[in-house]
This record gives C-alpha cells, structure tokens and sequence, in this order.
C-alpha cells in the first residue's frame, strides 16, 4: 500500500473548474442528455466500464484499502452493476409522466407529473468504499438526464485516478468529467453554481457543503454517518448473530458507514456474546488476521493513530494486536467500556467493536434516542414485541433486523440518513428523484369557461356557490 499522505497539496484550479462546469452547463443546455437512448446509453457504457475493467478497479481498491478481490467485487463493483441493472430495467416505467386526479371544481382538466432534469450536478464521494459511492450515484444523475461533476476522494488515490482516466473513454465526455484533487479542487467546485450537490462523508464537511450550497440555493444530499447500533437480546441465536454482526463490522476494515458501531446487549447477553464473536472472527479471518487475505487495512496514518488511541477505551477481549508500518489493526471486541468515552462519543470508521451492557430493552432505547439519530440501526431479536417497540420509539436512517448492511442492497429501499446522520435518500427509483424536478404540469382546456365563476366581480350569487 502507498503512504498517500505525503503527496504535495494542490494549488486551487478556480479557474479550470469554472471552465468545466460551464462547459457541462453548454452541453446540458443543447438537451444531449434528455432523451431516453442518451441515458440508457450511458448506463449500458458504465456497465460496460465495470465489466472491462473490473480488474483495474480491484488493483486500484487494493492499493487504496488493502482491499480483497471477492469483497472489492461484492460491495463496489458488483454492487454498482446491480444498481445500473436495476435502473435499466425500471427507468421507462419511473420516467413515465403519472396522473394526478384534479378536484370537480376544476374540470375538466388533466393533471400530470413529469420529471426532467436537474442540469449539471456535482457528486463528492469519500475513500471507503471510493468506487461504489463515486458510481451509484453517478447510475441516478445520468438516468436523471442530468451532466455530472464526479470528485472522488484524494485518501483513496489509485482509484480516483482510475476513474479519472477511465470514466471520459467510456461515458459522454461532454456530459461527466471527473475533477481529482482535495480541500483546494473542492472548494473550488464549492464555488460555482450546480443544479444539486450530492455529498458523501461526514457531517464536519457537509456542513461545509451546506453552507456552500445555500449561497446557489442548490438542493443538497448529504450521506453522512454516525453510531449505528446493533441490539442484541438473550434468547436469540446469539452464535449466529455474532457472525452476521461480525460480517458487517469487519468488512472494509470495520471503514462501513453502515457498519454496526457498538453491540448493545442486554443482560447477559452482553458476556454471552463474546465468545461467539472471537469463533466468528477465526472462522472468517483465521487465527492471524494480518495475514489473510480478505482483511482490509486502514486507510492512512491518522486514522490508524485515531484508532489506536480509542483501543485504550476498553479491555480488548478479542484481537487488540495492531502494525502501524502495516496499517493493520486485528479485528477487536472491546469490553468494559464507558459509556461517555471517546469510543462510545465519536463514529469509530474500523475494526473496534465495543460492546455495552444495558439492563432492559427500555435502557437500550433510552440509550439510542439520547444519541443523534443513527444512520442505521440493527437488533438481534426473537420477539415480535422488541421489533414492533424499536421500529416505534426510535429514528434512523434503516432499521434492520437480523442482519446488518444488507439493506443497501435491495435496491427498492431508500438509503439515506436522519438528523446527524444525513439528509436525503436515494438507490433505485429514488436515486431518479433525486436528480430530477418533479415538474406539475395542469392542461385545461379554454372552453367551455369553468372558471367564469372564480372570476370577480364576486357577487353574493357567486359567493354561495
Ligand atoms: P473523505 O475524507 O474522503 O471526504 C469526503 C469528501 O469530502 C472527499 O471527496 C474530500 O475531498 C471532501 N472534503 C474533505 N474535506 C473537505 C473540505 N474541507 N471542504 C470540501 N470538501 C472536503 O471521507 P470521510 O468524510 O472521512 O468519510 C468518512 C465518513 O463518511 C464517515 O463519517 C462515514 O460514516 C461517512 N460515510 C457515509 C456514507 C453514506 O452513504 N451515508 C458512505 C460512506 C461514508
């Protein structure tokens, strides 16, 4: 893996990036992109992209997050083929104009939505899962009609450039157009004027793309993170709930905004759980995790110190071991943690799962609504009542039961988050809404003249009528 943090910052390109928006703004304007072969067009050439070069991508995702090939295809690119198919497969029928019905006193009239296009549009995507959060988005703005500003992240650099190279040789170079850089490109973007900003990361950053955006009144996306819990009760399966918690956890290196953040037991679940959760990690990583290949790295130095620092908020109870000239921390269960340390304040982004012990379900709910709104939220239960009470008496981005980041991948679900943890939704047909202006369109005809009586003077006839 290469050290990305040493490269030489990049002097701001205002000027470059003004040209290049305002030559997408010149193409969006010719209509290029409206019609529906342009947007099946290049959909078919992003699969295309992914198919041929797939091999390029998982070198690239590699370099970036030590990330393994299986996992590089099931959660990047895979993941972004399933999402054009998706599209393909619905877009006529989502782009179909829909009927509204039009209250007696106004017909006869036909009412209709239509939706068009945003225009030129600017997708800022993190380095955790760079390929899949730069692209599936992408999939909405071009089914959308819209032109694209895609700026991957600069901390996942292998791919960034990848796509920079690949992504104009494959998709309408006068409609996407890839800007590389870091703070300075984005700020400079920030400035110009674009019909949506649809940002991944976190919150501190979308913050500034709010701000950024208010200046424009540009309708903004923002898909934050934050701590997604993961509820477990006695009496469940708690074996198998430790494996599916672990799956999603250590993925990625535990770098999954989706990723359950903390196990919160209750009762004895809290001791129970552990030894499941130490057979899950051998049976998927091996007793040296370092050296197996489907365990990812962190991403640079400072969150490898961000980290190892939090490790101190517990009493490793599984893993704990870490490399920093190898960026790899073992996959860990902290115990005995405090609830009001930094472990249990700030999102952890990797392989450190903390697991707190609550007396009662009415605890664990407690314990979830005084904290920002999670972007996700997961419990591990047998009773219906449990469901029926978290589904009730908490707010997050998901809810799922039984398995965690599974969600993102039913494409008929929204993902987005709430509060803190995002504003906005999109995958599948709301990925079309998002780049898109739901336009209401009324026809009446001018004869015969239904509106003589809404017209003043208003005598007392018309009055009771
Ligand atoms: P990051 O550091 O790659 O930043 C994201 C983007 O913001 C990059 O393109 C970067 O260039 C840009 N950026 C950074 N600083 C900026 C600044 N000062 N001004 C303008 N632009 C700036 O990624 P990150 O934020 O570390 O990503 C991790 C966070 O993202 C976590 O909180 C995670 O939960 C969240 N996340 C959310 C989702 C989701 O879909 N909801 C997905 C992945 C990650």
């Amino acid at each position: 893996m290469q050290n990305h943090e040493d490269a030489p910052a990049a002097a701001p390109r205002t000027v470059d990036v003004f040209t290049t928006v305002s030559r997408l703004r010149a193409a969006f304007d010719t209509g290029r992109t409206k019609p529906l072969p342009w947007r099946r067009g290049q959909l078919e050439a992003l699969r295309k992209l992914l198919e041929e070069q797939a091999g390029t991508f998982r070198e690239a995702l590699r370099s970036d997050l030590g990330k393994g090939a299986t996992e590089a295809f099931s959660t990047e690119i895979g993941f972004t083929l399933n999402e054009i198919d998706h599209t393909l497969g619905h877009l006529e029928q989502w782009l179909r104009p829909r009927r509204v019905p039009v209250p007696a006193s106004l017909a006869p009239a036909r009412a209709r939505t239509v939706r068009e296009p945003l225009g030129t549009v600017l997708i800022i995507s993190p380095w955790n899962y760079p390929l899949q959060l730069a692209l599936a988005p992408l999939v909405g703005a071009l089914a959308a009609g819209n032109c694209a500003v895609v700026k991957p992240s600069e901390l996942a650099p292998a791919t960034s450039a990848a796509l920079a190279r690949l992504l104009p040789r494959y998709l309408d170079p006068q409609a996407v157009t890839v800007v590389e850089g870091g703070v300075p490109e984005t700020t400079a973007l920030l400035e110009q004027r674009f019909d949506h900003i649809f940002y991944t990361g976190n919150g501190t950053v979308g913050r500034i793309v709010m701000a950024a955006a208010a200046r424009h009144l540009t309708p903004v996306t923002l898909e934050l993170g934050g701590k997604s819990p993961a509820v477990v009760e006695p009496g469940t399966d708690l074996a198998a709930a430790a494996r599916r918690i672990a799956w999603g956890k250590f993925m990625n290196a535990g770098q999954t905004c989706v990723a359950p953040d903390y196990v919160l037991a209750v009762g004895e679940a809290a001791d129970e759980i552990v030894p499941h959760l130490a057979s899950a990690v051998r049976a998927m990583y091996g007793d040296d995790p370092a050296a197996s290949p489907d365990y990812g790295r962190i991403v640079n130095d400072r969150h490898f110190d961000r980290l190892t620092a939090l490790l101190e908020d517990g009493r490793a109870v599984v893993g704990g071991g870490h490399d920093r000239a190898d960026r790899f921390i073992a996959p860990t269960v902290l115990a005995d943690v405090d609830p009001d340390s930094p472990v249990m304040r700030e999102e952890i982004f990797g392989p450190i799962l903390p697991v707190v012990r609550v007396p009662d379900l009415d605890a664990a709910i407690t314990f979830i609504t005084e904290r920002d709104k999670p972007l996700a939220l997961y419990a591990f239960t047998a009773s219906a009542h449990t469901k029926h009470r978290l589904t009730t008496e908490t707010s997050s981005g998901a809810l799922a039961f039984g398995v965690p980041n599974a969600h993102l991948a039913v494409p008929g679900l929204p993902f987005g988050g709430v509060g803190e943890s995002g504003l906005g939704r999109y995958h599948g047909e709301l990925s079309v809404e998002t780049f898109s202006h739901t336009k209401a369109v009324l026809d009446k005809p001018l004869f015969p003249d239904t509106l003589r009586l809404a017209y003043p003077p208003f005598t007392r006839l018309k009055e009771r009528l």
